[in-house]
């Protein structure tokens, strides 16, 4: 399997620390407000790597933290009043609520920010014995130059970077010994939310909450971390510095970085304020569309949003998920076993199953992965019909299993809702019975409300979709 790799800017082949294992840390968002579209991409390009490495047999550890300490989180609890655990603890149930409607699998852990202070701290305090730290007035920066090969994943030289900092003088940072120094920690501020620390009470600097996460979570030196491109420097270069001169082993083995979501050729972002958030794009189109629609492109390549080319995806995911439903029906009711035709079939299905591994081999081509795909919809619907019922039956759990993979859930969503449906008519009767009729009321609501309409008959209750 070939990755490329920030670090070198090569395609190399994947090669675990431990046979069999992936340890993977993707920098997850700072929780001060509903994720954009933009945001989503890296949740759903290294979902979707994720994925394929499980389909490969690896035992994958996901972990994607959440930053919920941070200037903006807390400029917000202040304009609303609250503490800035109400408001990241908000958006974190948000996001989670975001990537389940684009089905991205939960992480192994997802770890806060705000409670590993403990595993930074002892991180600080060792890059300080080490030398590669300082402490003054209870702010605490890495000595950039103290780390040899700084500049490594962005390819910047540490000179250049000094002359482009000559002039630049931030408040509340003139004890820096060198303009290319970081924090690490910073003293508390009035109304901030701060952490006692042999320098004194305060916060980690974002940079640091990465390094020591994935430490914790993973090890010293993990296979992959990833993130936005926009994430290279600082934040990634950054993380390397601290890590590898905390820890003497190299920090990451491949970097993977998606490129951009833009809108008119520029940056979707929060700063510069054209954005579609999650949610408000889940009114307007499935979110299944939307992970499609992100996975027709190449993840290092960029990719624009707009109507056009996302209705494009819908109609292309609807032809897979029709032909996914023509082989369900052929599945159940075509008879029985595989004919010579049908082997001949098989065949051309395998070939496009290595078509589409082979994509996904070389540097995870989703785009050539979903043409794969489309060919074998096209072969399903040709041969289906007049194919056996096992041939229907082994096409039909290929196509889903090479769904599966780039998350595309398959399965219809009435068959998802019916359990939902029963336990909500079990629950109406069993408040009915308790005279609580406001609340059998409500359930008959809700379900009013999605369509599904309650009958009372002599043999119970009966439903049916509007
Ligand atoms: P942030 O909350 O800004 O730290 O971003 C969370 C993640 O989303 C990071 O990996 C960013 O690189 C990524 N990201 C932000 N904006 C975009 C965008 N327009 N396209 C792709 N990735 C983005
Ligand atoms: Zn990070």
């Amino acid at each position: 399997m070939k990755v490329f790799n920030t670090l070198t800017r090569k395609k190399e082949e994947f090669v675990p620390v431990q046979e069999g294992k992936v340890g993977m840390y993707v920098c997850g968002p700072t929780v001060y407000n509903y994720i954009h579209i933009g945001n989503a991409r890296p949740m759903i390009v290294f979902d979707t790597v994720r994925r394929y490495f499980e389909y490969k047999g690896y035992d994958v550890n996901y972990v994607s933290n959440f930053t919920d300490v941070d200037d903006k989180i807390i400029k917000k609890a202040m304009e609303e009043g609250v503490d800035a655990s109400v408001i990241s603890e908000r958006f974190i149930e948000e996001c989670k609520k975001d990537m389940e409607g684009l089905n991205v699998k939960p992480a192994s852990i997802h770890p806060k920010a705000t409670e590993e202070i403990g595993g930074m701290i002892q991180m600080i305090q060792t890059l300080i014995e080490k030398g590669h730290a300082y402490e003054v007035d209870g702010t605490v920066y890495f000595k950039t130059r103290s780390f040899k090969e700084y500049g490594k994943l962005s390819k910047k030289n540490i000179d250049d970077l000094e002359a482009g900092h000559r002039d630049i003088k931030v408040r509340g940072e003139e004890g820096k010994q060198d303009p290319l120094d970081f924090v690490l920690w910073k003293p508390k501020k009035e109304g901030e939310p701060a952490w006692e620390s042999p320098w004194g009470e305060g916060r980690p600097g974002w940079h640091i909450e990465c390094s020591e996460m994935s430490k914790k979570y993973i090890g010293d030196t993990i296979d992959i971390h990833a993130g936005g491109e926009d994430l290279i420097f600082p934040h990634h270069e950054n993380e390397i510095a601290q890590s590898e001169a905390c820890n003497d082993e190299p920090f990451a083995n491949y970097w993977m970085h998606n490129a951009f979501l833009n809108i008119d050729g520029e940056k979707m972002s929060k700063s510069a304020g054209n954005f579609f958030t999650v949610r408000e794009i889940s009114e307007k189109y499935p979110l299944q569309v939307i992970r499609f629609f992100m996975l027709s492109a190449h993840y290092r390549s960029p990719l624009n949003f707009s109507d056009t080319l996302v209705e494009s995806s819908k109609n292309g995911l609807e032809r897979i998920l029709t032909a996914i439903d023509n082989l369900k029906d052929a599945a159940a009711s075509n008879t029985g076993t595989l004919t010579e035709t049908d082997r001949a079939n098989l065949e051309k299905v395998q070939e496009l199953v290595k078509k589409y591994e082979a994509a996904m081999e070389d540097d995870f081509n989703t785009a050539d992965a979903i043409a794969a795909i489309f060919e074998m919809v096209k072969l399903a619907n040709i041969t289906a019909k007049d194919g056996s019922q096992e041939y229907a039956q082994k096409l039909l759990e290929t196509l889903e299993k090479l769904c599966d993979i780039l998350g595309i859930i398959t399965e219809k969503e009435e068959e998802l809702l019916d359990a939902d449906i029963e336990a909500l008519i079990e629950e109406r009767q069993a408040a009915r019975k308790a005279k609580n009729f406001a609340r059998a009321d409500e359930i008959r609501n809700q379900l009013a409300e999605q369509g599904i309409i309650l009958k009372d008959t002599r043999e119970g209750v009966k439903w049916t979709r509007a």
